[in-house]
């Protein structure tokens, strides 16, 4: 049995190991000269900077994510770092100038805000506790098997995730901490639904990792691995045309003009951007179609790509984040707000990490409407006024860097930057959705694209699936490899 997969990112590579473990002889396109997609790093100043996979979850000793890693034989091969337990994360609000910083593990994060919330513990334990059942409702997230029926969620697992944290927590300061991380999953107002915030929160409570010298190494680590199991990769090569037949997806052509044959056909993109694809999209049933389109996506994001001064900044094993006001914590997707009302900053690892940075990335969340007027350029000719635009958004990011660090601007001596339309360009996403399709607990079915499609031998994975991320996508491949494998197949090999 063969198997042909559109996208070698962070989806593509690891339903591919998977099913080249499993004896599939499987090809990969991947349309970029090298894999990854969001684990693909580019190097600047002489700097490796990785552009979608800055702090990983699910790695840590008993991970799900090191367990499929374990079940490939991989992780002597992969090098990362875990984030500080006792400081994962430093948040700083604006507003009034003050830091929180948090601890890694239940106890260790209620601890840590219960000193600056005192009268608020017990509300802090409740929460935590309502986090991790909510969690422990996915049974893909504790690789656990499945039976054949649809799972039943408590009505916690169906609300807002603004309105589950107001449940538990009375403090309208703290309502916003336990909320930062909410840029991490494109988190919206009476909108995200409260089990995306809890397996995310879950996750890094439970703790943080980073890649070591840049995330393409473990991009390059899937890859050869796939290629040791006899499966191909095709880099530098995109799927230009999908074709049909009798109902079934007959063959993919590339752009360098091959065409190429399989029994199945994984999409690993996103999936709107598949459909173009289609010489007859009917093949796909209308109402799906359009269904597909009319899910919003995620916001996408601005990125600062900083090479520091020798000895200038110190190297900080935690991540940071930079908060205007509390009140807009779950405001990042709204329009009407002044950007940057926000984002994550931190200082990669290497190898022989010192006491100094070399480099920091400074990501935040930004609206697909920000550069809509420039959606049909192409990079490096999107005009002056676009290179004025970035650089004005830069200082406004390097303007709040300097809150929380004064003279911050004398540490950097280069900066490069990256727009959604980055994004967009270089992964091939929609509207450089940050995390695929947005999910809103009105209408949980929409956005719930399952792996599985009408023709037979289409199968869909990555992002847009279920969950984003380092932690998510994984996670979907297992469901995809198991529509041809057979249910709880991987699960049970675990
Ligand atoms: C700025 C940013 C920061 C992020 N930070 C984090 C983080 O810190 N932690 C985390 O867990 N997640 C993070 N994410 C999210 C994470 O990167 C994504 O969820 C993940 O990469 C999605 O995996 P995927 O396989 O669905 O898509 P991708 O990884 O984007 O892979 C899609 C691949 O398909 C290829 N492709 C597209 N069209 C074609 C075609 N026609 N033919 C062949 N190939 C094609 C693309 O080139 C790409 O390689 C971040 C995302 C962004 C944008």
């Amino acid at each position: 049995m063969n198997a042909l997969i559109i996208g070698g990112g962070l989806g593509g590579l690891f339903t591919g190991a998977i099913l080249a473990k499993e004896g599939l002889k499987v090809t990969i396109i991947e349309k970029n000269a090298t894999v990854g997609g969001g684990l693909q790093s580019f190097t600047r100043f002489g700097e490796v900077f990785d552009t979608g996979m800055h702090v990983i979850g699910g790695m840590q000793r008993g991970g799900n994510i090191r367990r499929i890693c374990d079940f490939l034989g991989i992780m002597d091969k992969v090098q990362i770092a875990d984030l500080d337990s006792d400081f994962t994360d430093e948040l700083y609000f604006a507003e009034d100038g003050k830091r929180y910083r948090l601890a890694k593990g239940r106890e260790g994060f209620v601890n840590t805000l219960a000193r600056q919330f005192p009268h608020q513990r017990q509300e802090l334990k409740n929460y935590v506790d309502a986090v991790y059942r909510l969690t422990n409702e996915v049974d893909i997230f504790f690789l656990r098997p499945t039976d054949s029926h649809i799972p039943v969620h408590s009505s916690e697992f169906m609300m807002a995730a603004d309105a589950f944290v107001t449940k538990y927590i009375t403090d309208s300061k703290l309502r916003s901490v336990v909320a930062y991380m909410n840029p991490l999953y494109s988190g919206r107002a009476d909108m995200t639904p409260a089990y995306v915030h809890a397996i995310i929160t879950s996750l890094y409570i439970d703790g943080q990792s980073r890649f070591v010298g840049g995330s393409y190494r473990f991009a390059e680590t899937l890859s050869n691995f796939i290629t040791s199991q006899g499966s191909t990769i095709i880099k530098g090569d995109g799927v230009e045309h999908v074709h049909s037949a009798d109902g079934l997806i007959s063959g993919v052509t590339t752009k360098k003009g091959h065409t190429l044959y399989a029994d199945y056909y994984i999409c690993a993109i996103h999936p709107c951007n598949f459909m173009k694809l289609l010489d007859d999209p009917t093949i796909l049933p209308k109402a799906y179609r359009n269904r597909l389109d009319s899910i919003p996506n995620s916001y996408s994001a601005f990125t600062l790509n900083l090479k520091l001064k020798p000895n200038s900044f110190p190297y900080l094993n935690h991540s940071g984040y930079y908060m205007t006001r509390y009140d807009d914590i779950w405001n990042f997707g709204r329009s009407d707000r002044k950007w940057p009302l926000g984002f994550l900053y931190m200082t990669p690892p290497e190898e022989k990490q010192g006491p100094y940075s070399t480099k920091m990335i400074v990501t935040s969340p930004m609206l697909w409407d920000n550069v809509q007027k420039w959606e049909n350029t192409t990079v490096g000719n999107r005009g002056k006024d676009y290179i004025v635009w970035k650089q004005k958004c830069a200082e406004k990011l390097l303007d709040q860097m300097e809150q929380m660090y004064p003279n911050f601007r004398d540490c950097v001596e280069q900066i490069n930057m990256a727009s959604p339309l980055t994004i967009r360009d270089y992964y091939g996403v929609k509207e450089g959705a940050m995390c695929g399709f947005s999910k809103d607990y009105k209408n949980i079915l929409l956005s719930q694209v399952p792996v599985v499609t009408k023709v037979k031998n289409l199968l869909l994975t990555g992002q847009c699936n279920n969950l984003h991320g380092f932690c998510g996508v994984p996670l979907t491949a297992i469901n995809t490899c198991e529509a041809i494998l057979g249910r709880n197949y991987v699960i049970n090999k675990l």
